[in-house]
């Protein structure tokens, strides 16, 4: 975590901040290595701190061996006001797109009292989780193998007439037997028609044969996490099925074989969509190709159209481009890749033959 903190250090001082207020969740960990749920980092240029409350004092000094632990009631205006006079210094940063307007009404009179500047901060933190350490990538590949296995036991396991439900709960089940510690979201099973909704969560309805089904899964390692998708159609599939599937697998494996390190975001997105929208597809894939995953499951830097700066080497993002028609359904593929200086590294390893034999 020493580098961590090191590394954040050299941007508070980059953007003559002498201290950052650390509260966005993922972000305390990822600098302390403390998993609770509550509790607030202070970071300045010599010392590092991490407030919690009673339930966290014994859990944070083992997590957080390296910081000092400061018992707080969790009501920061309070938690703050020994601090602000001890630490002191002229500008301090928070995390504006984490505090609540509510929490920066109390926080502003405080810091005004002390004659001390408080300024909003976006993607510090962020930008350091975006390139992953060897250790970091170890625990996104566990998350990934988790994920790939219980996919692969789920090809075998899957008939027509089990619900969506059912096959979400087949798909948990196998993941939190095989070490997941959670999911990294709800898993999403859309079959047939629903699959035209990209987040369409698992509900009644039967899969059915020749019906395309889109599932979206992916299991939590040690904090890090995967997000995979794969779309499968039981029994056999017909015409349409196979054009939109093999124009969305044709421009899913373009991006991952063109994406590389120092490539701005837009153009790796436009790897696949122009291939979509060449088509005649391009309105029906209405969502960026991809995100960064690591802590959390959407993370900077994103792959869309509208961002511009180059992809860092050692970023994992997800490829997934997607195609949406109402009433007849959806195809979209994803894997997680790690970016190169000499290209992309897919690090999904499930089969991308749709057809389920039942
Ligand atoms: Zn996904
Ligand atoms: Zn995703």
């Amino acid at each position: 975590m020493n580098g961590r903190l090191q590394r954040l250090r050299t941007r508070l001082h980059e953007r003559q901040l002498d201290a950052l207020l650390v509260t966005q969740p993922e972000n305390r960990r990822y600098l302390t290595g403390f998993t609770g749920s509550a509790g607030t980092v202070v970071v300045t240029p010599e010392r590092a701190l991490l407030l919690v409350d009673f339930r966290y004092v014994e859990q944070a000094g083992r997590e957080a061996p390296g910081l000092e632990i400061v018992p707080a009631k969790n009501r920061l205006e309070e938690d703050l006001k020994p601090l602000l006079r001890e630490v002191g210094g002229r500008r301090w940063g928070f995390e504006s797109t984490h505090v609540t307007v509510a929490q920066h009404e109390k926080l502003r009179p405080l810091f005004q009292e002390a004659g001390i500047e408080l300024e909003g901060v976006e993607g510090l933190v962020e930008g350091l989780r975006a390139i992953k350490e060897p250790e970091e990538l170890a625990l996104v590949r566990e998350a990934i193998r988790v994920t790939d296995e219980a996919f692969e036991h789920f090809l075998r396991w899957v008939r027509p007439g089990v619900t969506e439900r059912e096959a979400a709960w087949e798909l948990e089940k196998t993941m939190r037997e095989n070490g997941a510690e959670a999911l990294a979201f709800p898993i999403i099973v859309a079959s047939g028609p629903n699959g035209a909704m990209p987040h369409h969560r698992a509900g009644d309805r039967p899969l059915q044969r020749g019906e395309p089904i889109v599932i979206d899964m992916g299991a939590v390692y040690q904090g890090y996490q995967a997000d995979m998708t794969r779309t499968i159609c039981l029994g056999e599939a017909d015409g349409r099925f196979w054009e939109i599937y093999r124009l969305v697998r044709a421009a899913q494996e373009r991006a991952e074989a063109g994406i590389r390190a120092g490539m701005p975001s837009a153009e790796a997105d436009g790897l696949a969509r122009e291939m979509i929208a060449a088509a005649g597809y391009g309105e029906q894939f209405g969502h960026g190709l991809g995100h960064s995953i690591g802590l959390s499951t959407h993370e900077m830097p994103q792959l869309s159209p509208r961002f511009h700066d180059p992809l860092p080497a050692g970023c994992t993002v997800t490829v997934e481009p997607g195609i949406y028609l109402p009433g007849w359904g959806g195809v979209r593929i994803e894997d997680v890749v790690l970016v190169r200086e000499d290209g992309a590294e897919v690090l999904t390893r499930s089969s991308k033959e749709p057809l389920v034999v039942v």
